[in-house]
């Protein structure tokens, strides 16, 4: 090596060297490395000798180290074993009386051997380094694959997917560790032997979490707690025994004499106060009372980051509850299933109290009631908060009721702090209210009362419509003079009755009933006279038999009663009732007082027919039989058949 020409090898080997680096950077080709660093080498090596400062020898070290680092150790080893191989050139260059260096072969060797050895250690040292960050990489992206996951199960999908991490960590977050770690560092920092947080809970203040161990601070939230909420600023007392300064809580393990009140701000409301207290009248200095600012700012930010977290979740659910809820709201026509979705609908949005007032003929009836089963009668809201709100036709949310002295709904509720009452309106038609309630002041959001009007428009909608529903199927159903089942209805029944009389094996009556001398009251008294006696005896007839029994027009001033489970004897006894029933009714007119009589018939199945038509045409004969024997009586079939 030409050591004694430096101004050949230098710039030669500084070329060779950023010819390598440039070929091994821009073509990627891993071969030139070992080039690369040969000629560093070279360079090194003879930028030592030519200084003639052996120590220099020592920077091979770190050069090794680095490359290591950088380079595979087969590369650093090859690099090196050609430096080696410079060691017997030299020796023969010499042998042939070219004096390239002076060379110690044994101490070149035992050099050569220690940056071997340095090499092979680093690269060790350097796999394991990449190993462990390979890991940490891996995990990573299982974090965030699990993080997807749980995203498509809940449906998500519409948030990015960093977005969607966040929101996982957020949820494997535990806020109270993170702020009690922040707690005890501040604890340590400006020397307390206690730092507490409070939060405010309604009217109350309550310890979130503390450096104590549970149960060893009792709050009265006065004082300096409350006063720091009140003005928001950062206080300070020391001699507070002396001065019998009220802190607002009670230590059971220790005094305190010298405090410290940091306020915790979202915004423009106070959501904590973080006190720090100590045992020595010691006042919490400027610099302490900084740095505890700087504290609170985080945990500020923890606390925010939760409330916004929990704001998301519940407003991501809210929709979700929507999206299903409303499908259900539109598609039913039956006004229970209606306002059964509704509420439970509004249950899961918001948990609170629902109570839902159905507008019925006369008042309003409860149709739903959060975990109660509602009385079936009639209330009058008059005087009513709520009738308040159904009057103005407009949503109202009342945040706190406190100052309200009118009784919020006709009943004894619990405790109530907070109203929402929601009218439903269908053009113009007033159909009901609904009515959610708190225990808590504020307890809806914005974005939750939205959802529930939302709700209710669609159930004002749905509702309206299984209203007409359920009139047109009982216009179809019913006569329009009696209200009783029309002919069809009765056809319809009795077939019913009479499949599942086969099906328990029970006896089934029915009577048959016909007005007698009818025609004369219509001549006498008039056609609407006649309607009056219909309407009246219908009514009697409805009052008199049981609630399992169907009674029907079943034509003209003929009315027929199905009885179920009923024999022949039991449905004489009840023809008997009615009868004498309709004979005791005196009807008034602008000329005289004058009653009606009736003839019934009564046929049953199985005893006297065995099929539908049998039983109505046998009853039919008893009937003829009741006209004939004189009327105003009742006959069974089997006596005169
Ligand atoms: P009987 O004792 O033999 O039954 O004598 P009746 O006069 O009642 O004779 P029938 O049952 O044949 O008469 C039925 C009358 O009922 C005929 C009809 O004018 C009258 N009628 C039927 N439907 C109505 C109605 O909707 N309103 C009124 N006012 N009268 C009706
Ligand atoms: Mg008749
Ligand atoms: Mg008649």
């Amino acid at each position: 090596m030409p050591v004694n020409r430096p101004a050949v090898w230098f710039p030669l080997c500084a070329a060779a060297a950023a010819i390598c680096l440039v070929l091994l950077r821009t073509g990627k080709r891993p071969e030139f490395a070992i080039e690369f660093l040969f000629a560093l080498f070279v360079l090194l090596s003879g930028l030592i000798r030519l200084t003639g400062l052996p120590w220099l020898n020592l920077a091979y070290f770190p050069v090794v180290i680095g490359m290591t680092g950088l380079y595979s150790l087969l590369t650093v080893l090859a690099a090196l074993g050609l430096l080696l191989l410079l060691v017997p050139l030299g020796l023969l260059a010499a042998r042939f009386g070219i004096s390239l260096t002076q060379v110690d072969l044994r101490e070149e060797g035992a050099f050569a051997f220690f940056l071997l050895a340095t090499a092979a250690l680093s690269s060790l040292l350097f796999t394991r380094l990449k190993k462990e960050r390979e890991q940490a990489a891996s995990s990573l992206s299982e974090i965030r694959t699990r993080a997807q996951s749980i995203v498509t199960q809940t449906g998500m999908e519409s948030l990015s997917s960093d977005e969607v991490t966040s929101h996982y960590f957020a949820s494997m977050l535990k806020t109270d560790e993170e702020i009690g770690e922040l707690l005890l560092t501040l604890k340590k920092a400006v020397y307390a032997d206690a730092v507490n947080l409070f939060v405010p809970s309604g009217s109350d203040i309550v310890l979130r979490c503390s450096t104590e161990e549970k149960g060893d601070i009792i709050i009265s939230g006065e004082g300096v707690l409350r006063r720091c909420m009140a003005e928001r600023k950062t206080l300070a007392a020391g001699e507070i025994e002396e001065n019998k300064i009220d802190i607002g809580y009670l230590k059971k393990n220790g005094r305190t004499k010298s405090i410290m009140a940091l306020p915790v701000a979202a915004g423009a409301s106070i959501i904590g106060v973080i006190t720090a207290d100590r045992g020595r009248n010691d006042l919490f200095n400027i610099t302490e009372r900084e740095t505890g600012m700087m504290f609170a700012r985080q945990v500020e930010k923890i606390l925010e980051r939760e409330r916004v977290y929990l704001q998301i979740k519940r407003d991501y659910f809210g929709l979700k509850v929507l999206r299903e809820e409303s499908s259900t709201l539109l598609s039913s026509l039956n006004a229970e299933v209606v306002i059964r979705t509704l509420c439970e609908g509004a249950e899961k949005i918001a948990a609170v109290g629902i109570y839902f007032f159905s507008a019925e003929e006369g008042g309003f009836k409860l149709a739903y009631c959060t975990g109660e089963t509602p009385a079936d009668r009639l209330y009058d809201l008059k005087g009513t908060f709520i009738q308040m709100g159904a009057e103005n036709k407009q949503p109202i949310y009342i945040a706190d009721v406190s100052s309200y002295k009118i009784p919020l709904l006709p009943f004894k509720a619990a405790d109530i702090r907070a109203i929402a009452v929601i009218p439903l309106m269908y053009e113009k038609r007033f159909l009901g209210i609904f009515t959610a309630c708190s225990d808590k002041k504020d307890f809806l959001s914005t974005l939750q009362l939205d959802l529930l009007k939302v709700m209710c428009n669609q159930a004002s909608t749905s509702l309206a419509n299984a209203r007409l529903h359920a009139a047109i199927e009982k216009m179809a159903t019913t006569d329009g003079l009696t209200g009783l089942f029309n002919h069809r209805v009765f056809q319809e029944k009795l077939s019913a009755e009479l499949s599942r009389s086969g099906r328990t094996a029970k006896p089934v009556s029915l009577l048959l009933t016909d007005i007698d001398f009818f025609k004369k009251i219509n001549d006498t008294y008039g056609h609407p006279v006649g309607d009056q006696v219909l309407k009246r005896v219908s009514a009697i007839i409805r009052e008199t038999i049981r609630t399992i029994d169907i009674p029907a027009r079943y034509g003209g001033e003929e009315f027929a009663i199905v009885l179920p489970e009923t024999d022949a004897e039991g449905a004489l006894r009840i023809a008997e009732r009615l009868r004498k029933a309709i004979g005791e009714q005196e009807f008034t007119t602008d000329r005289r007082p004058f009653r009606v009589t009736i003839s019934i018939g009564v046929a049953t199945l199985p005893g006297d027919a065995r099929t539908k038509e049998e039983l109505i045409e046998r009853s039919d004969q008893a009937l003829y039989h009741a006209k004939h024997g004189g009327r105003n009586r009742s006959v069974v079939w089997r006596h005169v058949a």
